[in-house]
């Protein structure tokens, strides 16, 4: 079972999770054309693809998806909120499966099992994706830790976790003070300390990869991230990478 995020950022994200006959894209921010040059980076066939997996309705992360399906005849699955909250509904020629955020489903051979999170959009939800007793994990886009979210996340072999941002960084640039009380909020973003908190709870167990994911250019720096991810999993056996917004991470296989 391995994964690669293709793109990671607010703008635009996809991360493909490939495990026996079976590939899923979670996300897809990006438009055709860059999606399938990154693909290339990492040497995978978007043919591949069995299905596109939505999150939310936020553009960095749904943006790209209708061209995709019609380009690669792929079905869609997606929550009923993000439906209604998308253009979905006015899209035609596109298999559109509506998931219940609290029940696991199939995608070919891959298990998915969604969990809600606080963000500000309709109904959104994060996925871990289980084969054959292996999990991966992608969390990004959630302003507050839950007990849910701690339950759901624990116990998987490879872990993508918003890093966003550093909360001085972010109180010093030049962002409006709204944009910066979104971000910061607690339907909004997790900044550095939040992720290396909840990674210290989630690093017991099986997990041996972390990559540090929607990473905010203005209001982060990858140094910061860097370091905290070697101070946070120093004496542990997990291995840690970043995610980039302008080129695909290296595949990692659990
Ligand atoms: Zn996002
Ligand atoms: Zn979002």
């Amino acid at each position: 079972m391995r994964i690669a995020v293709l793109a990671s950022g607010s703008s635009g994200n996809a991360t493909v999770v490939e495990a026996g006959n079976s590939a899923v894209l979670i996300d897809c921010g990006l438009s055709v054309r860059r999606l399938e040059g990154r693909a290339a980076e990492l040497n995978f066939d978007l043919q591949h693809l069995t299905a596109i997996v939505v999150t939310h309705e936020h553009g960095d992360h749904i943006g790209g998806v209708g061209a995709l399906a019609r380009r690669y005849k792929l079905p869609v699955y997606m929550t009923h909120g993000t439906f209604i909250a998308s253009s979905f509904g006015e899209q035609r020629g596109i298999d559109v499966h509506e998931i219940s955020p609290h029940e696991p489903f199939s995608v070919g051979s891959l298990q998915l099992h969604p969990a809600p999170v606080p963000h500000d959009a309709k109904e959104p939800c994060q996925f871990v994706v289980e084969f054959e007793g292996l999990r991966i994990g992608v969390l990004t886009d959630f302003g507050s830790e839950t007990q849910h979210i701690n339950q759901h996340f624990a116990n998987c072999n490879a872990l993508v976790l918003e890093f966003n941002h550093d909360p001085l960084m972010l109180d010093a640039c030049e962002y409006p003070d709204s944009v910066k009380d979104r971000i910061a909020g607690r339907l909004g973003h997790f900044n550095n300390q939040q992720a290396v908190q909840l990674l210290a709870k989630l690093s017991v167990g099986p997990l041996c990869h972390v990559l540090a994911a929607h990473i905010s250019e203005r209001a982060n720096c990858k140094s910061l991230v860097e370091q905290q991810l070697a101070a946070t999993l120093s004496g542990t056996n997990v291995a840690w990478d970043v995610a980039h917004q302008d080129r695909a991470s290296a595949w990692i296989t659990v």
